[in-house]
């Protein structure tokens, strides 16, 4: 296909596999929620290589390894599948806001996982217009005491749950937080994570979860080396793989 060369795209599929792998051309997608594709249409020109790749995957129920460097826009990659299909009626809802996240993503630091908090949260305005409680956004990091963070949850609930793993490991433990509904969980930037020595963390909190295949999981990483390949065969089920630019 023309446009998986363009932008230097390489697709593999699981054998036997059976989903759609043709890319979108525009910010529509099956099941998109209506107001998500506006917000999306309204403020950028067209999906980047890995939204436009990962969106229609997602979307068919994937798990989905996306390989792609900073600013390639990954996080409307795996944020707009979540909220859409929340809207669909396709996951499991909760009759009011709790202390169980149905959405999990993990990132390497603060700054990280402020940054995909923001958008996420911009995601819930542009999705519920005024009725943002029914999908409370936290972000749980390190360095500053918990005090506001456990409060926050408590108060106000959690549906996104955006984090760094050591914080998230630590309200886990203390009950303050309970993983045993996550629907999708996202590993953000995991070759960082690794790097830094997460590891652990991640694996105690992955197994605090639904099995895989029971939610669905993406994993994001600049690079691939083995640790990260590990961790994908460990935690993904059948995963499609997207790699964009040089990366193998
Ligand atoms: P990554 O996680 O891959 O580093 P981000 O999700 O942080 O990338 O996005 C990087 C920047 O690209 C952000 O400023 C974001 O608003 C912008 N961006 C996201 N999607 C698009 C798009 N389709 N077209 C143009 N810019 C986009
Ligand atoms: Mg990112």
């Amino acid at each position: 296909k023309a446009f998986f060369e363009e932008h230097g795209i390489k697709v593999h599929l699981p054998a036997g596999k059976d989903v759609d792998i043709t890319p979108l051309a525009g910010f529509q997608c099956d099941g998109f929620a209506k107001r998500l594709t506006k917000y999306c249409q309204k403020k950028f020109e067209k999906p980047t290589p890995i939204q436009a790749c990962t969106w229609p995957l997602i979307m068919q129920k994937s798990d989905v390894c996306g390989i792609a460097k900073t600013g390639s826009g990954k996080t409307l990659a795996f944020a707009m599948p979540y909220l859409s299909m929340s809207r669909l009626g396709e996951l499991d809802v909760f009759e009011q806001p709790c202390a169980s996240p149905r959405f999990v993503a993990m990132a390497p630091t603060r700054e990280l996982a402020m940054q995909i908090a923001e958008v996420c949260c911009e995601l819930v305005k542009a999705l519920t217009a005024g009725d943002e409680g029914l999908y409370p956004v936290q972000c749980i990091y390190g360095g500053v005491p918990k005090r506001e963070q456990r409060q926050a949850i408590t108060e106000t609930g959690v549906d996104m749950a955006i984090c760094t793993p050591g914080r998230l490991q630590d309200l886990v433990e203390e009950s303050t937080l309970d993983l045993s509904y996550v629907q999708y969980l996202v590993l953000d930037e995991a070759d960082r994570m690794l790097d830094m020595g997460f590891i652990d963390s991640v694996k105690a909190l992955i197994s605090k979860m639904p099995k895989a295949g029971k939610r669905q999981t993406c994993m994001f990483s600049a690079t691939w080396p083995a640790t990260v390949h590990a961790l994908a065969t460990k935690f993904l089920s059948e995963p499609v793989h997207v790699g964009i630019g040089s990366v193998d």
